[in-house]
């Protein structure tokens, strides 16, 4: 009889791992039931922001459940609550599904602070965190006249930058001294309000929303903390997010930031998992994709009784974080100038009027910290150089010139890049993964993400996948496919 595993959340980090166990369950030792309260098919959270700036479309957001009649998908119901003693999770409809293994993928929720004004529950005050969000956001675009985003992070800038775009006035308030004040020092972040007020970003910093102010239950402006007023009629709420952990706790499992679980991903009881953004591991919770979806992996090798893949090297090193804004090309990683240890070297060119600002941080020469604002031609390189641990050149900065004998134009040709280097970290994939799926017959990106799953998170390697298949189809097709990989290949093992 097949073991009954249930999956509760049918987000990016639960899709993630079903599609896993089915691809990997050859002789159907499992029954699968996916939960999701959302009324859609599972899709790509992380492009919702480039969908509100019009860059991309809902529908290709869809991520497909493979073997779709393999899974038992309710979708539009939530579980509501857990019988541990039967072994069964109650859902919303009243109806109950038994498991022998339970896997909590229930993810977080935008947290929302208690600002005066909000108990009303006024029009026009948003968050972004699900479709139904981003198509409420740009609803209210349409018509909106002057909008304010409170929280200057990633998720902020992004969604102002794409309110922007859509031709609404914006504000952006944080009560830190600087924009996205977990990634950059003050420098950088400086550099990067007056790129966005170029674009037409307002930026307040150093002040925060006290209260919200409405009438007739919609949105008019909003007072801050000094006391003065923006009208506003359009609030998007971007001040963080809190794991969805209530299902555990009512369960009566442990949960602090997040549901605890052990290197393993299991709770105190052995037959319930947490994965993704609800988790707590002990390496602790990021709040990005890429550590979900390696736990989704991890879990699901362990369910098939096999070893989990070894990380690649680039995926033990803190994550590139890419502010993903039209109009602001920022790449940050590593150790910042600020954090560096006494005996690091650091380096920074800073060009606030041309809107370009560069970090670097040197430990034993090579790159641990890299922020990179307004140079997109030098962000790949460094990036590589950064996740490969390359030693930097005996005049670091070098790395900032393109073309001219520096650095930058030679590491990311895909010819000179090494077989290791990985290419999409949402996915873990390497080149040589990309070239095996172009020997395999796919020919084009959409294939080879289909093969790999490469471009297919974030989307940011999406260009360096493109002239990979660019430069493997524009190989000569005369020559055997063995031939030209070893030969493609050859400066690949003595880089590496
Ligand atoms: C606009 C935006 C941009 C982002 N950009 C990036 C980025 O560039 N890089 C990056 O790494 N990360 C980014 N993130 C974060 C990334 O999306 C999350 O890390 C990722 O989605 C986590 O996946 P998850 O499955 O754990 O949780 P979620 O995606 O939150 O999915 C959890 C699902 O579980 C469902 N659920 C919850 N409780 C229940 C219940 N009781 N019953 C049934 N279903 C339930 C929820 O409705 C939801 O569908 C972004 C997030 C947003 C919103």
């Amino acid at each position: 009889m097949s073991e009954r595993v249930v999956v509760v959340g049918a987000g990016m980090v639960g899709h993630r791992f079903v599609d896993e166990l089915v691809r990997g369950d050859r002789e159907e030792r499992f029954a699968i039931t996916l939960v999701g309260e959302e009324e859609y098919e599972p899709y790509n959270r992380i492009l919702l922001s480039e969908v509100l700036a019009g860059r991309a479309d809902l529908r290709a957001l869809t991520l497909p459940l493979p073997a779709a009649e393999r899974v038992d998908f309710r979708r539009g119901v939530s579980a509501v609550g857990i019988d541990r003693d039967a072994g069964e999770v109650l859902l919303g409809d009243g109806s109950r599904t038994p498991y022998e293994r339970l896997v909590l993928a229930t993810g977080a929720r935008a947290f929302v602070p208690p600002l005066d004004g909000l108990e009303s529950e006024p029009r026009h005050v948003h968050v972004l965190r699900t479709l139904d969000d981003c198509r409420n956001v740009a609803a209210r675009a349409i018509n909106a006249k002057h909008a304010v985003v409170l929280g200057g992070g990633l998720l902020g800038l992004e969604a102002a930058c794409g309110l922007r775009r859509r031709g609404v006035p914006v504000t952006v308030i944080d009560l830190d001294s600087h924009l996205m004040a977990t990634q950059l020092d003050g420098g950088p972040a400086r550099v990067l309000a007056g790129r966005l007020r170029a674009l037409g970003v307002d930026v307040l910093t150093g002040v925060s929303v006290a209260e919200a102010i409405s009438a007739y239950d919609e949105l008019v402006a909003v007072r801050l903390i000094d006391g003065r007023v923006l009208a506003a009629d359009l609030m998007l709420v971007s001040c963080g997010v809190r794991a969805n952990t209530a299902l555990a706790a009512g369960a009566g499992l442990t949960v602090d930031r997040g549901i605890v679980v052990d290197d393993a991903l299991t709770t105190a009881d052995s037959r319930i998992h947490a994965i993704g953004d609800c988790a707590q591991p002990p390496s602790g919770m990021t709040g990005l994709l890429a550590p979900g979806w390696a736990q989704a992996s991890q879990l699901a090798a362990t369910l098939l009784g096999r070893e989990p893949l070894e990380p690649t090297e680039a995926a033990e090193r803190p994550e590139p974080i890419t502010l993903k804004a039209a109009g602001v090309d920022l790449v940050t990683m590593g150790v910042r100038p600020s954090r560096a240890a006494a005996d690091d070297r650091v380096l920074t060119v800073s060009d606030p009027d041309a809107g370009r600002h560069v970090d670097l941080v040197l430990r034993e020469g090579a790159l641990v910290g890299v922020t990179v604002l307004g140079f997109p031609e030098v962000s790949p390189a460094l990036t590589l150089a950064y996740d490969r641990q390359t030693p930097v050149p005996l005049d670091p900065l070098s790395l900032l010139v393109t073309g001219g004998g520096g650095a930058v134009e030679e590491s990311p040709s895909p010819m000179r890049m090494p077989g290791t280097t990985t290419v999409c970290r949402c996915n873990g994939v390497t080149k040589k993964q990309i070239v095996s799926a172009w020997e395999d017959g796919a020919r084009n990106v959409d294939a080879v993400a289909a093969n790999t799953r490469a471009t297919t998170g974030c989307g940011g390697c999406r260009e360096v996948v493109c002239g990979l298949v660019d430069w493997l189809n524009a190989s000569d097709p005369a020559e055997s496919v063995s031939t030209a990989v070893t030969e493609r290949n050859t400066p690949v093992e003595t880089t590496t």
